[in-house]
């Protein structure tokens, strides 16, 4: 059933615990239900879909219908010797997911532990962590295209994905509501260890197993970011800039220890949370809105900061990076 909630505040649905409201909002646990909301009530437009609100800064108020897509189910549609195709519903939260893809002995995913928000988000911005990047096990991504209102099933290589993106944030922008997504697991992972000390993490507790390999990701991810219930935060909130060797080369000549890693002959990635550092941001507070003290990459709430006070602080960063480096911070979050 349909339940429309009027002037209803969203502090619970994002998890930088910005308090706004939301003229409506509604969850829909069925794509029936989804296409009910977008046809039958036009007249509470403009809509904005919504999953966990772990990736989105609201600077105001909505004035129009935030749906939430709530559809739930994980169904294994596929199971052979090497892989099991499963189907999982987009308001599935994505850790629960990881964690019964572990209990099931099924590989790909124990990486992205702990990464808050819906199933039903993971293709966007490609979530990425320790390694291993979304792509790697999606098969395909189901969504409702708004212009046709066909249900469109997509393929792994037609979602364009790359680093924090998808055709979904370019060509699809505002044109589609993912409802499922199927993800390729495998039965025999190979497990990846690159990322810094995770092998030794997942070692200390036994043999490398799926289960270890996640809990050694969620006892690393604990100690380094700060959790969203205690601390308001949406997790990076700049993407790693991607600049050409040469500019990196000169800003080399005055910070020879800068971090870079090669993307291509002409391109390195440089760390947005090194940059922000070197500008001194690193545990500043600027009223109720803050850096957090571990880590500069991530904005905080220390308590009732408005929109308004995260991203002026975010766009402060933005312009004493550029002053400094010559590098133009890129949101990872979406601004509202
Ligand atoms: C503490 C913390 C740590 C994080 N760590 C990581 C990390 O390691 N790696 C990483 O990649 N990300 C990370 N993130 C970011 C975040 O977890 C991911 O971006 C996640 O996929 C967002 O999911 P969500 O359901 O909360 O999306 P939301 O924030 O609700 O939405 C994100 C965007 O997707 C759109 N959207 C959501 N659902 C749908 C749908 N069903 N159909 C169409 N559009 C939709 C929204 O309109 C919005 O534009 C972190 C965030 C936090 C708070």
């Amino acid at each position: 059933m349909i339940i429309i909630k009027e002037n209803y505040s969203i502090k619970p649905h994002n998890t930088l615990g910005i308090d706004v409201k939301a003229r409506y909002f509604t969850k829909t646990e069925t794509l029936d239900e989804l296409k009910e909301v977008l046809e039958g009530y036009r007249e509470y437009f403009p809509f904005l879909i919504i999953g966990e609100g772990s990736n989105i800064l609201f600077t105001r108020d909505f004035n129009g219908i935030i749906i939430q897509p709530a559809i739930t189910g994980v169904t294994i549609i596929e199971n052979d010797s090497e892989h099991c195709i499963v189907e999982v519903g987009a308001g599935e939260n994505w850790d629960d997911f990881v964690n019964w893809s572990v209990e099931n002995k099924l590989g790909g995913i124990e990486n992205l532990s702990l990464i808050p928000g819906s199933a039903g988000s993971s293709p966007i911005q490609n979530i990425g962590a320790y390694g291993v990047e979304v792509k790697d096990v999606i098969h395909s991504v189901k969504y409702l295209d708004l212009e046709t209102f066909e249900t469109v099933t997509l393929l792994n290589h037609d979602c364009q994905f790359g680093y924090r993106n998808s055709i979904f944030k370019n060509h699809l922008k505002n044109r589609f509501v993912i409802y499922s997504v199927v993800f390729s697991l495998c039965h025999n992972p190979v497990f990846n260890t690159s990322y810094g000390n995770l092998q030794a993490e997942a070692e200390k507790s036994g043999e490398l197993n799926l289960q270890t390999m996640r809990d050694a990701v969620i006892r690393i991810r604990r100690s380094k970011l700060p959790d969203p219930k205690v601390i308001g935060n949406a997790g990076s909130f700049f993407k790693n800039p991607v600049v050409e060797v040469a500019l990196s080369d000169q800003i080399r000549v005055k910070y020879p220890q800068m971090p870079s890693y090669p993307v291509s002959e002409e391109f390195v990635k440089i760390p947005a949370g090194w940059l922000i550092e070197q500008c001194g941001w690193k545990g500043k507070r600027t009223g109720k809105a803050g850096v957090h003290e571990k880590q500069a990459l991530v904005l905080v709430n220390y308590g009732d900061a408005s929109g308004t006070d995260i991203y002026d602080l975010a766009m402060k960063i933005r312009d004493s990076v550029f002053t400094e480096f010559g590098i133009r911070l890129e949101p990872e979050v979406n601004i509202i």
